[in-house]
């Protein structure tokens, strides 16, 4: 089942799409088992409506290091436990919008394609045979980086966490299989990213677990799992594409942020 978030000229809502066609839903996915008893509200095609990302998360909680070739391609040793990083709320895009480049603060912006668990009930302290009852699905995640800012700063913060930076969508997909789906990112349509999940450190369920140890999981929260090798930079004008097997592709575009006098400065 996929499930997507839109909004129309009067409202927004949560959807199934199914065959090109949106069915609105008359209750969020959130709330108990939405595979069971949905009620069908009403019809839209996609050109009749915006996709939004399709989930409002209370944290974005993100994985740093969780492919074995992207280790390998930064010189890194494999960790032995998971390496977390936080993305705010604010940050979150969903298909089509713009990723807004901060040259004010940044010459290097990259792409990080990724794998977004979406947390379906309340998780804590949970063991890793039972993290898959607490996910609702799997949808495209672009972790975009201030990679300059990300090598300047102890702290991930600022590197991830500009307004824009969490690409999301286009859908919550719940019927996969997460420990093995090809997972491709595209610049401008020239791949630069092309692995399978089956090559990650931790699995999405140890993730979740493991998360849960630190931090109660709210529904809606996501779960960034980590990018592939091949990440690399972008530029204004660019076009980038997060595009996993059996979920779909999430786009968006890049453009320059138009600061003018809003600089930041001590004291000023
Ligand atoms: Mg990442």
């Amino acid at each position: 089942m996929k499930f997507c978030r839109f909004s129309t000229d009067d409202r927004t809502s949560y959807g199934v799409i199914e065959g090109g066609v949106i069915h609105e839903i008359d209750k969020n996915p959130f709330c108990g088992n939405p595979t069971d008893d949905i009620k069908k509200a009403g019809k839209w095609t996609l050109e009749d409506v915006r996709l939004l990302a399709p989930v409002v998360p209370s944290k974005i909680v993100a994985i740093g290091l969780n492919y074995k070739a992207h280790a390998a391609e930064f010189k890194k040793a494999l960790p032995e436990e998971p390496m977390l990083f936080m993305k705010p709320s604010t940050a979150v895009i969903g298909p089509n919008d713009e990723i807004i480049y901060p040259t004010h603060m940044s010459h290097r912006v990259d792409y990080e394609g990724e794998l977004a668990v979406v947390i379906g009930t309340t998780a804590k302290d949970v063991p890793v045979i039972n993290a898959p009852e607490h996910i609702l699905g799997y949808t495209c995640f672009n972790d975009v980086t201030a990679r300059d800012l990300q090598g300047k700063d102890i702290q991930y913060t600022r590197a991830k966490g500009f307004d824009t930076f969490a690409c999301v969508g286009p859908c919550i997909e719940t019927d996969i299989d997460p420990r093995n789906v090809r997972i491709e990112t595209f610049l401008n349509s020239e791949k630069k990213q092309d692995s399978s999940t089956a090559d990650m450190i931790f699995d999405v369920f140890e993730l979740v677990s493991f998360v849960s140890h630190v931090m109660t999981l709210l529904p809606g929260d996501i779960i960034a799992t980590g990018t592939p090798s091949g990440v690399g930079k972008m530029r204004p004008g660019d076009r980038v594409e997060v595009r996993i097997e059996g979920i779909g592709s999430l786009v968006n575009t890049v453009t320059e942020a138009k600061v003018f006098k809003k600089i930041w400065t001590k004291g000023g």
